[in-house]
């Protein structure tokens, strides 16, 4: 019964995968995230669920210091991908192999769940960042049918779902390749859940098909985001970073301590974006996406040299993205106000009056995002001396 209530749960899944006796149901937490719960009629105490919890006990043999590439697809996949569209240069190899691709899409709810896909049309429904926990489902068992059929795999997800993939799948397989992501923590379902209502207010009859939280209408780096939500009436691009602007506060509680936002990582590659790049090499930034591919074994090693001809790519250092990517190496802390805005939105205060209770900008940076370019690059360099690389 030990996986019930554990403090630190990231709700991976793997303990309602590994169940022979189906007594473990992933269910909605008082926060809104999933979190194994047990059947006391069906369970018989074999165990099995807590050995292979990876929390606590997960190790990763990965490379300690990996190799980094700043990464960029074709224009017409970058823009429908949330940064350069590495995700998909790797799915595309693998599919075209014959391969399946396990990923998130939205389900018809407009909830997040990971999917197993095996044409481009499904995994196309893959692309773009959901920030809401995503439902792992079964598809760890499907995957381990997949690999024992010996197909080939590729299986994206946040660190800790891939984490706990590994550990339920308990060997290493040829025919698997993991994809994980920088992570800075995974969304409240009350939280997609409140947006969306709030957004539907005025929207009489109007039912949402798909939402795109990094939308390239703001265009990739500026600094905000754009949530563009497509109904069966219109689209519609929401004011910026309204979604986005509660992430943190809005996270799991075990994102706090992740495990996993460490290096080694857990996955074969990792994928994000490369923020701070105008701090690197502006040239490089075009405003439609940018990644970051980190190789962390032999294997995500392999495919990217199989991979990178078709695309344009740079190797980076990694102190420097680290320096703009934390979560690369480790957790965001949460703010001190997150319990009240839980609170809040279980009460259902839209996010345009939170902005206005939580989110107040310092007039300074207010002040800074106005200036022209040359200034912000002289209070950038001169006066607080950035590194340029
Ligand atoms: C919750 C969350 C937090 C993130 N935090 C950071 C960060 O701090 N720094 C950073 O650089 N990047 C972060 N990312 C990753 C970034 O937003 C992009 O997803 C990543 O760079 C891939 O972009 P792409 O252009 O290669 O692929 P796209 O084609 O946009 O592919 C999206 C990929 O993300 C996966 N995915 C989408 N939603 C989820 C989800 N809810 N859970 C698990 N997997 C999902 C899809 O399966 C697919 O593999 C985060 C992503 C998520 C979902
Ligand atoms: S296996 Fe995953 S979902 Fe189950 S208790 Fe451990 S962290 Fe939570
Ligand atoms: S102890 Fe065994 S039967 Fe009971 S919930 Fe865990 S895996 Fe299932
Ligand atoms: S921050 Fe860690 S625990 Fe939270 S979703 Fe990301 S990988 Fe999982």
């Amino acid at each position: 019964m030990q996986v019930e209530n554990k403090e630190n749960c990231s709700g991976c899944g793997a303990c309602y995968n590994i169940c022979p006796k189906n007594a473990i149901t992933m269910k909605i937490d008082d926060y809104g995230f999933y979190k194994p719960v047990i059947d006391s009629q069906k369970c018989v105490n074999c165990g099995l669920c807590e050995k292979i919890c990876p929390l606590d006990k997960f190790k990763s043999n990965n490379f300690e210091q990996p190799k980094v590439f700043a990464f960029m697809n074709t224009d017409e996949v970058r823009l429908k991908s949330s940064s350069g569209g590495a995700f998909s240069a790797f799915a595309d190899y693998i599919l075209k192999n014959n391969g399946v691709i396990y990923g998130v899409i939205w389900d018809e709810n407009i909830t997040a769940v990971h999917f197993r896909a095996t044409n481009s049309e499904d995994v196309e429904k893959m692309h773009g960042s959901k920030y809401v926990q995503s439902n792992t489902n079964d598809t760890f068992k499907q995957a381990k049918t997949d690999l024992d059929n010996g197909k080939f795999v590729l299986y994206s997800g946040t660190p800790c779902q891939i984490g706990g993939l590994k550990a339920f799948l308990q060997k290493d397989y040829d025919n698997l390749l993991t994809v994980d992501l920088i992570c800075h923590g995974a969304q409240s379902l009350f939280y997609l859940d409140n947006y969306k209502r709030h957004f539907l207010k005025n929207k009489k009859d109007e039912k949402i098909l798909s939402m795109n939280f990094r939308s390239k209408a703001t265009p990739w780096g500026s600094g905000y985001f754009t949530t563009t939500t497509v109904t069966d009436k219109g689209i519609y691009n929401s004011e910026k970073d309204l979604y986005t602007a509660f992430m943190d506060f809005s996270s799991n509680k075990s994102c706090a301590s992740c495990q996993f936002a460490r290096l080694p990582r857990t996955a074969d590659i990792t994928i994000g974006d490369f923020w701070g790049v105008d701090d690197y090499d502006k040239t490089m930034n075009d405003g439609k996406g940018l990644s970051l591919i980190l190789l962390n074994s032999e294997k995500g090693t392999k495919y990217f040299e199989l991979i990178k001809d078709n695309y344009s790519s740079k190797e980076v250092p990694l102190e420097f993205v680290v320096r703009y990517n934390s979560n690369i190496i480790k957790p965001t802390t949460p703010p001190p106000e997150r319990e009240e805005f839980f609170k809040d939105i279980k009460k259902g205060k839209s996010l345009q009056k939170c902005k206005s209770k939580y989110y107040k900008e310092p007039l300074s940076i207010a002040i800074y995002r106005l200036l022209p370019q040359f200034a912000k690059d002289f209070i950038k360099y001169k006066i607080l001396k950035r590194p340029k690389c």
